[in-house]
């Protein structure tokens, strides 16, 4: 059984910060303002002076449209005629927690709430640009019934996803947007419209380095204009250092205070529901760990990801969050050391461990560049650490520590 591991996205942008992207881009998206009190929101409306607002809850989760609010307010998106209704629904959203089935169940406190125009909806399609592994590149999926949940449709009606795989060397050609916009079902002069949003859309996501945008729905309205209604987009952490003015939007305002300490050390950390500590380096070494220690009858408690580059103090950090979390029993390290040394990890675990008088089982799997000079710091430290040959070995053991226990 593979785990189904969603974790968060190491940046995190707002739903008005992607359309901000977007609109600034040539996309198509609704006029709107970003308010955080019911005043503020008040006055966008005026300023809208639109024939229906609608207001949208700024939260990362999706499912919005669904969601309700701790103030008793149902429906995380809200359509109104009525001007003066504005500032009481921002009242009842604003400083109020909204859970939706995306959320931990007390739901995610709102902050900010988007007051844009509302338009007459006829249509709502989903499309979506991803960065797939398995085309090697991007590919564009889509389909005609959007709005819902596209995993549902996914599974129900298969047909009706539509995919078109890019080469990112020639771009995107005009007869695949073409293509997908009469999938999407947009007919008439709509074709041509809808193609050229995906164009834009897809030449947005190659200069922002995304790795995923969504809109969801893309949709098409009775006046016969294709909007974009709502959008995710992910980034790739590898661009950050020519994307930083995206990477300085990242909204930390819902992450878990450990991940925002792992962050002030370059540290990526994920929390799980287990007891085993997992301490790795890169996401796919993370899922795999993860994964191995289920197969094993286990479950990780979370798990902290060095990346390149590490240094000693790194490692210091790195323990001292993964042992400040009270469910962890275990820690299992595995590091594979390509651009990493592993002497470094193993000073850096060594350290840690008496400093901080490490009272949990610790098994620590090490391969790669220096790694016989590791084990031998290890070795002959004295401490109780296990050492493991491989993952599986590694695995097997620390659930093993933990169910001795
Ligand atoms: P979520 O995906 O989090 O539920 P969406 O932005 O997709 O949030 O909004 C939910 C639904 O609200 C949409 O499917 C659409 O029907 C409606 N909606 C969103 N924006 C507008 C808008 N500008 N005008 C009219 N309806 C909208
Ligand atoms: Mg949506």
């Amino acid at each position: 059984m593979a785990t189904q591991l969603t974790p968060r996205r190491w940046l995190n942008l707002q739903e008005y910060q992607s359309k901000k992207l977007m609109a600034d881009n040539g996309v198509k998206v609704q006029r709107f303002f970003v308010v955080d009190t019911a005043n503020e929101a008040l006055e966008a409306a005026k300023k809208l002076n639109a024939k229906e607002i609608v207001l949208k809850a700024q939260i990362l989760a999706g499912g919005r449209g669904k969601g309700i609010f701790s103030s008793g307010l149902k429906g995380g998106v809200h359509l109104t005629k009525d001007p003066k209704v504005v500032g009481q629904l921002a009242k009842q959203m604003i400083g109020y927690n909204l859970a939706t089935k995306q959320t931990p169940k007390e739901g995610v406190k709102v902050n900010k709430v988007m007051v844009a125009e509302a338009l007459d909806i006829s249509r709502e399609t989903y499309f979506a640009i991803l960065m797939d592994r398995s085309c090697n590149g991007p590919v564009l999926v889509g389909s005609p019934q959007g709005g819902v949940d596209i995993e549902e449709v996914a599974a129900s009606n298969p047909e009706l996803i539509f995919k078109e795989q890019i080469d990112i060397i020639e771009g995107i050609k005009d007869s695949q947007a073409q293509r997908m916009a009469e999938n999407l079902g947009f007919l008439g002069p709509l074709k041509n419209q809808a193609a050229d949003e995906i164009k834009k859309l897809y030449n947005l996501f190659l200069k922002i380095d995304a790795t995923q945008v969504e809109v969801n729905p893309f949709g098409e309205t009775t006046e016969g204009q294709v909007v974009c209604f709502d959008a995710k987009i992910n980034f790739d952490d590898n661009a950050e250092f020519r994307q930083k003015d995206i990477f300085a939007m990242d909204d930390r305002s819902e992450n878990e205070p450990i991940e925002n300490e792992a962050a002030r050390y370059d540290l990526k950390y994920i929390g799980l529901d287990g007891n085993i500590a997992c301490f790795v380096n890169g996401a796919g070494l993370a899922m795999a760990t993860c994964d191995i220690i289920f197969l094993n009858g286990g479950k990780p408690a979370n798990f902290l990801d060095l990346g390149g580059g590490v240094k000693e103090a790194q490692v210091y950090q790195a323990f001292k969050l993964l042992t400040a979390d009270p469910k962890v029993e275990a820690i299992l390290v595995n590091i594979f050391g390509g651009i990493v040394n592993c002497a470094i990890i193993a000073n850096g675990i060594t350290k840690a461990c008496r400093e901080l008088e490490l009272k949990v089982p610790l098994v620590v799997r090490l391969e790669g560049t220096n790694v016989h000079e590791a084990q031998d710091i290890l070795s002959s430290s004295g401490l109780p650490i296990t050492s493991a040959v491989d993952l599986e070995d590694a695995a097997k053991k620390a659930v093993a520590s933990v169910a001795k226990k």
